[in-house]
């Protein structure tokens, strides 16, 4: 595979273009040319891809409008980019799904049917116009029926959503609202796909509540959406809401991959607009991140696509990484990618597509780097991406603000962890070190649960027969001891699975997930028969009295333990050291 990447200009026009193409030899041996488009969403496209279909009419033409291009000259506003792809041995699936008459849901259907034959789908390039057309649901039927493999492209830009003038096209014609599936196909055909991120999660997870239109949120946490981000980071709605808010995107975790939102727009009732889709009970928080984090992160990706020894390179970037890192280290960006294959060609859209079984979907602030190889890892070596002054960056003056994070980060780490042992030590009983009340409370109303789908679950309660006469006799000490070393005693009674929980005083709970009525009887009996023959140190012989049931579906916590009550109490007036159910 060969890949050549051109940038339009004043000094380099498509005729130029064309003359260098059709002086390349291997452009009259390959097996497919495919070449992609992207125009910059001014233009009207109709006379390039005319002329270059003219001129060179047995190459397949697909792209799509974008927000800015970044072309082997780096950033090109309003510059027309074109990636050529000589194919050897693959080839090049191309459809577009007309969505004035179907939903996306319909479209990945329709897809499905017509691209039935092909066979050695290596991957497939998404574009999509109209901001208005959620692509998701597209995205989920395709990568349903191919969950192997991987789905990348982006949404197309125009310069506002509400205007929206973004186009996908071929050399056949121009669709306003439509899908562009572009399958690569190939037994030799070895697509690598990666979505690099470098934002973090930041604070709380919080649950998005109330949705409207899918790309609307309204509520977050049952508060209007914006209170998240007036709250805890004092970003007003006025004009600078976006500028100030695309730095803190909302992050959720989709499958393997962490999906960020950033909010475009805020209405009067603290509703957000995102190009994403958002559904009620999604758990999500804030995000944040710096530049060193996001160049790491893409110098250790480009270093990883070396490894892959790529023959061609696209690059879908959300506009929102240069936003957040300026234009020169967002050119440092791409230029890693460069240093690995100088054809890279980059898109800037609306939204980045990556998704491979249930994991990613339409992205924001991404990066998605798609590498594409024929036939096996050629010997030349790639040479690695390198930026020493990212290496250096800490060496220097480091900003006020970028100090700040670090004590945050770290404030945070031991904060977390301070909160992990406290939630631990929440559902411990002091005394003995096994689950407490509140845990066995959680605990059975999970076990409810189950029990309500057909699980059999059972519980046992026990509690020392006379118990007041070993604190009596031998002290309080002693009966602290007998409750410590009588959870060991039963403890190695039961499964690691089991529950075992002080319920309170010298009353004990045993919940067995799974287990019917008849063998937690034999567990019970079992474990009142060593307590018996244990001999507690300082208080000798003890006995304990046992109580088991078996859940019932139309059971609460309450109903349950009445019936345990019941139970136990009837192994007390039939003589204790006994089991009753
Ligand atoms: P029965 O066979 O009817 O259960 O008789 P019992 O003496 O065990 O009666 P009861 O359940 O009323 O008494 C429980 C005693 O357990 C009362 C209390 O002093 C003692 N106890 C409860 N919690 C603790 C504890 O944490 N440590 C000690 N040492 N004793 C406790
Ligand atoms: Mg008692
Ligand atoms: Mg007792």
């Amino acid at each position: 595979m060969i890949q050549r990447t051109f940038s339009l200009t004043e000094n380099f026009t498509v005729g130029d273009m064309i003359s260098q193409i059709r002086e390349m030899k291997s452009y009259g041996s390959a097996a497919q040319r495919v070449m992609i488009m992207y125009e910059p969403y001014l233009r009207d496209v109709s006379p390039h891809v005319r002329e270059i279909h003219e001129a060179l009419p047995d190459m397949q033409i697909f792209g799509m409008t974008l927000l800015d291009s970044v072309g082997p000259g780096m950033l090109l506003s309003n510059h027309t980019v074109c990636s050529l792809f000589l194919l050897q041995s693959s080839s090049v699936d191309i459809r577009v799904m007309d969505c004035h008459q179907m939903t996306p849901e319909e479209a990945g259907h329709q897809y499905l049917e017509e691209t039935r034959d092909l066979s050695d789908i290596r991957g497939i390039l998404v574009m999509t116009a109209n901001g208005s057309l959620l692509p998701s649901d597209f995205l989920d039927v395709v990568s349903g029926a191919y969950p192997g493999t991987p789905l990348f492209g982006a949404e197309a830009g125009a310069e506002n959503l509400q205007t929206d003038t973004s186009i996908v096209f071929t050399e056949k014609g121009v669709y306003h609202e439509a899908i562009l599936a572009a399958a690569f196909c190939g037994r030799d055909l070895s697509i690598y796909v990666r979505c690099n991120l470098g934002w973090k999660p930041l604070g709380m997870m919080h649950v998005v509540t109330g949705v409207k239109n899918d790309s609307i949120v309204e509520t977050i946490d049952h508060r209007p959406a914006a209170y998240l981000y007036s709250n805890y980071l004092n970003i007003q709605r006025n004009d600078y809401f976006y500028v100030n808010a695309c730095a803190f995107p909302l992050l959720e975790q989709t499958g393997k991959i962490m999906s960020a939102r950033v909010p475009i727009h805020y209405y009067e009732n603290g509703a957000l607009r995102c190009s994403l889709k958002f559904k009620e009970g999604e758990k999500v928080c804030l995000s944040y991140s710096k530049p060193e984090y996001v160049l790491k992160d893409s110098l250790a990706s480009a270093n990883e696509l070396a490894a892959f020894r790529p023959q061609a390179v696209l690059l879908y970037e959300c506009l929102n990484r240069r936003i957040f890192l300026g234009d020169e280290k967002a050119d440092r960006e791409v230029s890693y990618f460069h240093q690995v294959r100088d054809s890279v060609c980059t898109g800037y859209g609306f939204g980045e597509i990556m998704k491979q079984g249930d994991s990613g979907g339409v992205l924001n602030s991404t990066m998605i780097v798609v590498g594409f190889r024929e036939g096996p890892k050629e010997n030349t070596e790639i040479a690695f991406s390198h930026d020493r002054e990212l290496h250096e960056i800490n060496r220097t003056m480091i900003p006020l603000n970028e100090r700040l994070v670090t004590f945050l980060e770290q404030t945070t780490k031991e904060l977390n962890q301070t909160i992990s042992e406290l939630e631990k030590l929440a559902v411990i009983d002091q005394l003995t070190g096994i689950a407490n009340r509140r845990k066995i409370d959680e605990e059975i109303s999970q076990l409810l649960d189950e029990c309500r789908k057909g699980i059999c679950v059972s519980v046992l309660m026990f509690d020392i027969d006379f118990f007041k006469k070993v604190n009596d006799t031998y002290g309080h000490l002693i009966g602290d001891s007998v409750l410590k070393e009588l959870t060991s005693v039963v403890s190695g009674e039961i499964r690691e699975t089991d529950l075992l929980g002080r319920w309170g005083g010298e009353e004990f709970v045993c919940l067995f997930d799974r287990m019917p009525m008849k063998d937690a009887m034999t567990v019970a009996e079992r474990i009142r028969a060593e307590v018996d023959r244990h001999s507690f140190s300082g208080a000798g012989h003890i006995t304990i009295s046992i109580g088991v049931v078996e859940a019932r579906p139309e059971d609460t916590s309450d109903t349950l333990f009445m019936r345990l009550d019941e139970a136990l109490y009837r192994a007390k007036c039939n003589g204790r050291n006994r089991v009753e159910c």
